[in-house]
């Protein structure tokens, strides 16, 4: 038997760890999955938890079921590349213990970058369910005042006019260096400009954070800026255990990875989404789930080319669009070169609302697909491995 050992059970993780399974079967493949908790978390949609809504419950064990993998609880402490071993934080109902591998696909994603002073004490992130809970029920004590959405970027802009929505009475306001959504062409731009005027969002462009305190932000020259909740969006980075374990990372912790998602310092490890570092012709992949997905399926493939011992072909991605809900009502889709530069197209309105909600939930039926076979070998293109 050969241990495969999938470290994150978020959206590459469980893509891996069910595409490891259906094709490691034949030459004795044994997965398992580790995740902090017993909940799948559907992170692209965290921004609708934050405003209030009770989004559907997914435990691992059901997303997983019927997959060929074996699911542990455990919070992930520590990583020994050298012995092969995985060591798990003690969790409610379970004690602390080691795990080893033959092979490990570190898929763990990333934590908020709290470098700014005041983050990690006074803002909220989207670190996980939990903590986006946490915002939710503070909103709820709330009968007015203002949040302030640092971050003009796509989660950025998704929250702004999420909340401003679902909470008419707060005052909204998105702080933010560049343009919000600078991504975007023109016109997806300009689309997205009066969506957040028609929802009364107050938009502070050029602006640059230096401090978060207890009621409010302080910005560069000083100005003092009120809020009642500070919601954090402007980064991210890989978890401390990557760089703690000796694997290479790059300046903002990911797993730095070859073509075919070994890690560059240690092959016999894999790292895939968000959690990773992965070189393409046009730079570094920004994580998405777009890109991290088609990771996951390769880093998958890629291995169990090399437990039969033949040659990995090298991952190969194009983006192809920027999904973006403008509230519950309205969305913007960028269409998009493969380098993530816009191209002229773009959709709006119902089509548009219709097609993110469509995306959201392409991983679910991924996830079927993946468990019944169905998944082709070159899915999307772009995977490495054969069959
Ligand atoms: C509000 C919002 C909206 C977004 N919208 C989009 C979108 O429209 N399209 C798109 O492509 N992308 C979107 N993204 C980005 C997308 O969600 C991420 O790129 C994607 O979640 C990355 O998947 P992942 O599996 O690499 O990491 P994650 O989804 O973050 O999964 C990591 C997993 O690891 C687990 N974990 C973490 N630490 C530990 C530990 N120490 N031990 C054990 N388990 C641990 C976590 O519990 C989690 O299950 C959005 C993100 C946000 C926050």
């Amino acid at each position: 038997m050969t241990d495969i050992l999938v470290l994150g059970g978020g959206y590459t993780g469980v893509t891996a760890a069910l595409r490891a399974a259906r094709r490691t079967r034949r030459t004795g493949g044994r997965v398992t999955l580790v995740n902090a908790s017993p909940r799948f978390t559907e992170r692209l949609r965290l921004h609708r938890t934050a405003a209030g809504e009770r989004l559907a419950d997914h435990a691992l064990t059901d997303v997983l079921a019927g997959g060929g993998v074996q699911f542990v609880l455990g919070r992930v402490a520590a990583i020994d590349p050298e012995r092969h071993e995985v060591r798990l934080d003690p969790s409610p109902g379970h004690e602390a213990r080691t795990l080893r591998y033959d092979k490990l696909v570190y898929a763990l994603g990333t934590v908020t970058d709290v470098t700014v002073p005041g983050v990690a004490e006074h803002a909220y992130v989207y670190d996980d369910h939990t903590a986006t809970v946490r915002l939710s029920r503070h909103l709820d004590t709330l009968t007015r005042g203002t949040v302030v959405v640092a971050g003009g970027g796509l989660t950025g802009v998704e929250s702004a006019t999420e909340l401003a929505e679902a909470r008419p009475h707060l005052h909204v306001v998105l702080l933010t260096r560049g343009r919000p959504g600078a991504m975007m062409g023109a016109g997806a731009r300009a689309y997205l400009d009066r969506a957040l005027q028609r929802l009364g969002v107050e938009v502070r462009a050029g602006v640059e954070i230096t401090k978060v305190l207890p009621d409010g932000v302080e910005l560069a020259g000083g100005e003092l800026i009120h809020s009642d909740a500070t919601l954090w969006t402007t980064g991210t980075r890989g978890l401390p255990q990557a760089a703690a374990s000796g694997l290479a990372v790059d300046e903002r912790g990911r797993i730095v990875v070859d073509a075919a998602l070994r890690s560059v310092s240690h092959p016999d490890v894999y790292a895939v989404g968000d959690a990773a570092a992965i070189t393409q012709s046009f730079g570094i992949l920004h994580g998405t789930c777009q890109g991290g997905i088609p990771s996951a399926l390769a880093a998958a493939d890629s291995l169990a080319a090399t437990l039969r011992g033949r040659r990995a072909r090298p991952f190969r991605f194009g983006f192809f669009h920027q999904p973006v809900s403008l509230g519950r009502k309205d969305a913007v889709i960028q269409f998009t070169r493969p380098d993530d530069s816009p191209r002229r197209w773009y959709l709006t309105g119902r089509a548009a609302i219709a097609y993110k909600e469509t995306v959201s939930d392409s991983p679910f039926t991924l996830f079927r697909l993946l468990k019944r076979g169905l998944v082709p070998v070159r899915a999307f293109g772009l995977t490495a491995g054969r069959s």
